[in-house]
């Protein structure tokens, strides 16, 4: 078997992807916070980590994925002290029950991810509809669900001494465990620049980089309006704490590959990787690998306020095709900063019919059979995949494939396979009756030419007009619905 090689951030190399001790790839995907729309930056993260576990699918290897989604309100940056996220939320949405607020976006999110062919982190594929009291099952867990293993974990790193109690908080003590930085590999000193307000917050916490595990309800948040009871007092866990508590709960507390963008290493699971040490004395996370941003044209981070962070539904209705999303998304490596512009969308739109036109070419030749998926194509396409997702190499093999001379209908199952890893849904689209809307503009125009002479009875100009249009591949027939065309095969 291919072994699959991904990028450590811890040891800053490429490392091969190891199964546990039962030989399944235990895959954990930091997701969502459901306060507001996701925009197309974030779904650059999740389309990475579902061609990663449908490449480690391909190669052979067995999967089991699980997927958080922070419906906890937890504040308005990586610090512990700010506004409420989910009430935010619930003020655009004209609500103040944070569970409604939640709700409202998590669907928001499942459609997305449906629209775009996601795998379900449970390994199968989506359903449009997806009951919330089944999310589990899908392999989605929400931290609303988890809050006792959070609970469990505080207590076993407060038995082992990491944790110390104010009377607004429950803090991870950074200052007890040596590797704290290692990760992000900043200096203690240069991270407390951030965090520096906390400490006005409460007066009791004793080094700036201690980080909150359970808020209580008590001083600003005596309100808060998501909360459980704990040995410390009613309150909310922080929001680091459910990564830990599920990757623990759920995984077996073996974590084959941990993903997430690169803005989570300073802070997120840096203390992500403190907890399980506090918790269980060990390293739970075998590789760290981060996916860079999505980024404008002049190198920036997409935000709401520059213009650029289009939503799902934006681009659709701007006329893009899910498909042409994910295309753009998948179509280089993790880590390579991938620029974002309706122009580099439309780029990827046109690569997307292009290819997919050439099939078409191909099928017209013939009626499409079985076929046998070519060997030495489908191995290149599968080293690309284990060198660490090296995705414009397998886009290359892709488009080599169609190009070749090899037979149509082996080409068709090739094409067939990769889309097991791609999920564009290739063949679907070629096989799809044309619509319409898929006519060339050049018919469409003659069309219209057609019938005006129709209408006023120039039938020789109607007729010379058809001879234009079966030039242009196309029969047209007259019905009673008006003119219908078919294409010439
Ligand atoms: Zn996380």
């Amino acid at each position: 078997m291919m072994k699959l090689k991904l990028y450590n951030t811890l040891t800053k190399s490429l490392e091969d992807v190891k199964p546990n001790s039962e030989g399944v790839v235990t895959l954990y995907n930091c997701g969502p916070t459901v306060y507001s729309h996701q925009h197309i930056g974030n779904y650059r993260a999740y389309a990475n980590w579902d061609i990663l576990h449908r490449a480690l699918l391909y190669l052979g290897y067995r999967v089991h994925r699980i997927m958080n989604i922070t419906d906890v309100g937890h504040l308005t940056s990586d610090e512990d002290f700010g506004e409420d996220k989910m009430e935010k939320g619930g003020r655009k949405l004209g609500t103040n029950d944070p569970y409604v607020v939640a709700e409202y976006y998590t669907k928001s999110f499942l459609s997305d991810m449906y629209r775009l062919n996601m795998l379900a982190p449970s390994g199968k594929a989506m359903d449009g509809d997806i009951d919330l009291a089944q999310l589990k099952e899908w392999g989605w867990i929400r931290a609303t669900a988890s809050i006792e293993p959070m609970i469990e974990l505080i207590k076993m790193m407060e038995e082992k001494g990491f944790v110390y109690e104010t009377k607004q908080a429950v803090y991870f003590d950074v200052s007890k465990y040596e590797e704290y930085t290692k990760l992000s590999g900043q200096r203690l000193e240069d991270k407390l620049v951030g965090v520096r307000d906390d400490v006005n917050v409460d007066q009791e916490k004793r080094h700036p980089a201690d980080f909150v595990l359970w808020m209580k309800r008590y001083g600003e948040y005596s309100d808060h309006a998501m909360h459980w009871n704990s040995p410390w007092g009613d309150g909310f866990p922080g929001w680091h704490i459910e990564c830990s508590a599920m990757g623990i709960e759920y995984l077996g507390g073996y974590i084959s590959v941990h993903t997430g963008g690169i803005e989570h290493i300073p802070v997120h699971h840096t203390n992500e990787r403190a907890q399980n040490f506090g918790a269980l004395n060990k390293e739970v996370v075998e590789l760290w690998v981060h996916n860079e941003h999505l980024q404008s044209k002049g190198g920036e981070k997409l935000a709401k306020s520059l213009g650029n962070a289009y939503t799902i539904n934006e681009l659709v209705d701007l006329g893009f095709d899910p498909m042409d999303i994910r295309w753009l998304l998948i179509s280089v490596n993790y880590k390579i900063p991938l620029q974002f512009s309706l122009e580099a969308l439309e780029g990827a739109k046109n690569s997307r019919l292009s290819l997919t036109s050439k099939l078409k070419n191909k099928m017209s030749i013939g009626s499409i059979q079985q076929g046998e998926v070519l060997e030495d194509f489908d191995n290149r396409f599968k080293m690309a995949l284990a060198d660490n997702l090296n995705m414009s190499e397998a886009f290359a093999v892709l488009i080599e494939v169609v190009k070749s001379r090899e037979a149509v209908n082996d080409i068709f199952a090739t094409v067939e396979s990769f889309d097991k890893v791609l999920g564009l849904n290739l063949i679907p689209a070629v096989l799809k009756k044309e619509e319409k809307e898929d006519l060339p503009q050049a018919v469409v125009e003659v069309l219209d030419l057609r019938a005006k002479a129709r209408e006023s009875g120039n039938y020789a100009e109607s007729d010379r007009l058809r001879d234009e249009i079966k030039n242009l591949g196309y029969i047209v027939k007259d019905t009673s619905n008006g003119q219908e065309v078919e294409r010439i095969k």
